[in-house]
């Protein structure tokens, strides 16, 4: 590319980042520190990570060597591929896949010392047969139990019925688990009601240790606690529960850059659709991200509805018009000395992930795991 001259001086950044559209910094002490909280409110319990989707989308790979370093050792994935991929970090740690045990892959599991969520009757046979034929008997699995969500899971009378059977003698079973639908809502009564179910299934395996709680379950309370809990969320810095302050550090920053600045005269419109006409002279900043890095196009503003800000300069700008792939515009009429190249703050400091969820009508989870992945991304 061509040097205009003097055109380095309208450069406002000069940094090794400087040709990046967009930068996503995940700050990974912000990470230990939520891990290190999460521990200390599972009181006794252990606290295990949940890296599932990428780590929420924030890197597998970085999310997990610093979780190792804070001493976590019991991990959750959702499939083989993420529990292959948690294996290039880490050899030691315990990796459960919860989606379960698809037919005809147990030896995969056992390939890679992944243990499976055993989620259905069929499950637990083939594990049984594998974990005799292959592994003398002692192949470690867990299982999971359905306490009132009706997503995954064996019920009571199913495990009861293994349990006469004596299948729970061919293998591991290293931990019971299941999962809460409401526990982001404390006062729910599906919370005690998932509690006592869970607790009488639980309490048909004495000495195994068992696992209730996601993020929200945590501050459900020490009943809920059992002997491991898997927080996701949280440690991420998205809000567990509604209704109350997030006591979680934010770990994601995320920054687009101007690629121009312009004077839209008043009357004339911005975009595709020509959503949005201008009601004064309005100086508008183009800025490189757009749906494509999974800032949804339903965020984006129309003359009658105008739902969403950026941050230049710690100045809140309204986004104008529609979202395009790799671009969205802002109104910068009331901040000074806006500049071609400068970094917008899409998500930080001012804008939390579940304030971007809330104005998208979705969930901080959402907003995470849909981050894009041409993002320059930087681990502080
Ligand atoms: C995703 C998931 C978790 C983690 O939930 P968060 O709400 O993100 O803390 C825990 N357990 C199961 C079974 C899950 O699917």
């Amino acid at each position: 590319m061509q040097n205009l001259p003097g055109d380095h001086e309208t450069e406002a950044n000069c940094d090794d980042f400087a040709d990046a559209s967009a930068i996503l910094t995940i700050d990974l002490q912000a990470l230990a520190h939520n891990y290190r909280f999460l521990k200390e409110k599972s009181g006794k319990a252990e606290c295990a990570a949940v890296v599932k989707a990428d780590a929420y989308g924030l890197g597998l790979e970085e999310c997990t060597r610093a979780l190792l370093d804070e001493g976590c050792k019991t991990f959750f994935v959702a499939n083989l591929d993420e529990a292959r991929r948690l294996r290039g970090v880490t050899l030691d740690a315990d990796v459960y896949v919860m989606g379960g045990l698809y037919p005809g892959t147990a030896k995969q599991f056992t390939q890679i010392n992944a243990i499976p969520v055993l989620n259905t009757v069929g499950d637990v046979s083939e594990w049984a047969t594998h974990s005799q034929d292959h592994c003398s008997g002692d192949a470690p699995a867990a299982i999971q139990v359905d306490s009132g969500m009706n997503r995954l899971g064996m019920k009571k009378d199913a495990v009861a019925e293994l349990l006469d059977e004596g299948v729970f003698g061919r293998f591991q079973l290293k931990l019971v688990m299941s999962h809460l639908a409401c526990a982001d809502e404390p006062e729910h009564p599906l919370n005690r009601q998932q509690l006592d179910a869970f607790s009488s299934i639980r309490n048909l395996f004495p000495d195994t240790p068992a696992s209730l709680c996601n993020s929200a379950g945590i501050f459900l309370g020490g009943d809920f606690h059992f002997d491991i809990t898997r927080p996701g969320i949280a440690l991420y810095g998205g809000r567990a529960r509604n209704n109350v302050a997030n006591p979680m550090k934010q770990v994601v920053t995320l920054e687009g850059r101007i690629a121009q600045v312009q004077i839209v005269p008043e009357g004339e419109i911005v975009g595709y659709g020509a959503a949005q006409t201008m009601t004064r002279d309005t100086s508008v900043a183009t800025i490189s991200l757009g749906y494509a890095d999974g800032f949804f196009r339903y965020l984006g503003s129309t003359d009658d509805l105008q739902k969403t800000n950026v941050f230049v300069a710690g100045s809140p700008a309204p986004l104008i018009g529609r979202v395009s792939m790799d671009l969205i515009t802002a109104d910068v009429t009331d901040i000074k000395d806006v500049q071609r190249g400068q970094l917008v703050e899409v998500l930080g400091e001012h804008v939390t992930v579940d304030d971007l969820a809330d104005q998208a009508g979705t969930i901080g989870y959402e907003i995470l795991t849909s981050l894009g992945n041409r993002y320059r991304r930087i681990y502080k």
